[in-house]
């Protein structure tokens, strides 16, 4: 077997790695027996040379062998979703309810926002005493009995990549389509799942701001699914403007609700529907989409899903009766008249972090309250003095961020082409 630092010169030399090269330097590194620096340049070389399909496949299957898989006992399939993240994307409240009353079994591992992206941990938590800490235990026994949960990964789930992703942050190695697969995939896939939906988002909200880029990496999430059984399908949505009209934490939560009766926006109707009808088509729960979505629209509009996400809110600690404060509303208005062609919605995510509701760095703590909500959409026609936004925080945080809001949208006078919410899928089965 080769030294780590063979196995980082054969990488640096543009070399493909074998399974057992990747089992050796993964292991060593979980297990402190190869050092940070020598990760680090295993890490660049990756970075710089990229990685085939088997080789992501065995990096993944590594760092998910670094920790515990949960074990299930013989029952419904277990499912869940994954996003890359944007603004406004409260989708997952909505669909792992949704999934468990179709008879699946979600227990959905959510991550907290950084940079301009919300998190779905942050959310639920401004719901008072909704716990995001399970244990492996308590996350078995509430998918048996109310079907879902949604909770932060325990330490012991895949903690190579626990220290792997910090690495990467402080070495310039995050922009990896092998790293992010293997660091996305080997979270999901120690849930031991048997399908998973995955939509990877593009545009100005989302970490990849192209079509391309996203394609490339939802194949390769795809791809790695595949290769380790479990159906995978991805879809790749737009990102242009934040999901829904509601942005922040509190108020996403509201506007979740909504959605669990059937009205919600739209958009996130349509991502809800799509995402979850993916699901049922993978797990042969429907045997056609239109099949899939008569039965998704049935939980929503009989009331069965937003109770039980009740169910799980309080089999979580949750009060949903209890007040979720959200600060004072004010209007951000336009100072022209014309069509809406641009949002730029990563700006908008660093508004809603300046205002408290993110973090800026790991150990910051949040504002539930305030948050953002979208009074007008990509194509529509504004004019003067029109309300663009309102925002959600105390005077100060508001005159602070009303010129943010209004800079980050262009307005002018040409109509815009409107692309799909929805533009492509791409799946381990067929269509
Ligand atoms: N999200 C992850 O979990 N890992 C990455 O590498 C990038 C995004």
């Amino acid at each position: 077997m080769l030294s780590a630092e063979q196995i980082i010169a054969q990488k640096r030399d543009g070399g493909v790695l074998s399974q057992d090269q990747i089992a050796a330097f993964i292991s060593g590194y979980a297990s402190s027996e190869i050092p940070d620096y020598q990760m680090s340049a295993l890490a660049m070389a990756i970075c710089l040379n990229g990685m085939d399909a088997e080789e992501t496949a065995a990096l993944t299957d590594q760092m998910l062998k670094s920790g515990t898989v949960l074990s299930w006992p013989s029952g419904p399939p277990v499912v869940d979703k994954h996003s890359t993240g944007g603004i406004g994307d409260k989708v997952s409240l909505v669909l792992a309810p949704l999934l468990a009353c179709c008879g699946l079994r979600v227990p959905m591992i959510s991550g907290r926002g950084l940079g301009a992206t919300g998190g779905t941990l942050d959310k639920l938590e401004a719901i008072p005493g909704f716990r995001t800490d399970l244990s492996t235990d308590e996350i078995s026994s509430l998918c048996d009995s109310v079907g879902c949960v949604i909770t932060g990964a325990t330490s012991d789930i895949a903690p190579a990549d626990r220290k792997l992703y910090a690495l990467r942050d402080v070495t310039a190695t995050v922009a990896s389509i092998p790293l992010i697969t293997a660091s996305i995939m080997s979270k999901k896939l120690a849930e031991n799942l048997d399908a998973l939906v995955l939509d990877v988002k593009f545009g100005s909200g989302a970490f990849m701001k192209s079509l391309a880029e996203a394609r490339k990496l939802a194949q390769s999430l795809v791809e790695t699914g595949r290769r380790m059984g479990v159906k995978t399908s991805a879809l790749l949505t737009d990102m242009n403007q934040p999901l829904g009209r509601m942005a922040g934490n509190a108020v996403e939560v509201n506007e979740s609700l909504e959605a669990l009766k059937g009205t919600g926006p739209d958009d996130l109707m349509q991502l809800v529907i799509a995402l979850s009808s993916e699901v049922l088509l993978l797990t042969g729960r429907a045997t056609s989409l239109r099949e899939a979505q008569t039965a998704i629209d049935d939980h929503l509009t009989s009331g069965r899903a937003i109770e039980k996400f009740h169910e799980m809110v309080i089999a979580q600690g949750g009060d949903l009766d209890m007040l979720r404060t959200v600060a004072p509303a004010s209007e951000v208005v336009s100072n022209r008249a014309g069509c809406v062609l641009a949002i730029d919605t990563e700006a908008l995510g660093y508004v809603i972090n300046s205002l408290g509701g993110g973090r800026q760095k790991v150990s910051d703590k949040i504002d539930h309250s305030v948050g953002l909500e979208m009074l007008v959409r990509l194509g529509d026609r504004v004019e003067v003095g029109q309300p663009l936004a309102r925002v959600f925080s105390d005077s100060d945080g508001a005159s602070r961020g009303a010129n943010r809001v209004r800079e980050s949208f262009t307005i002018g006078d040409e109509p815009l082409k409107m692309s799909p919410l929805i533009v492509e899928r791409i799946s381990s089965e067929q269509p």
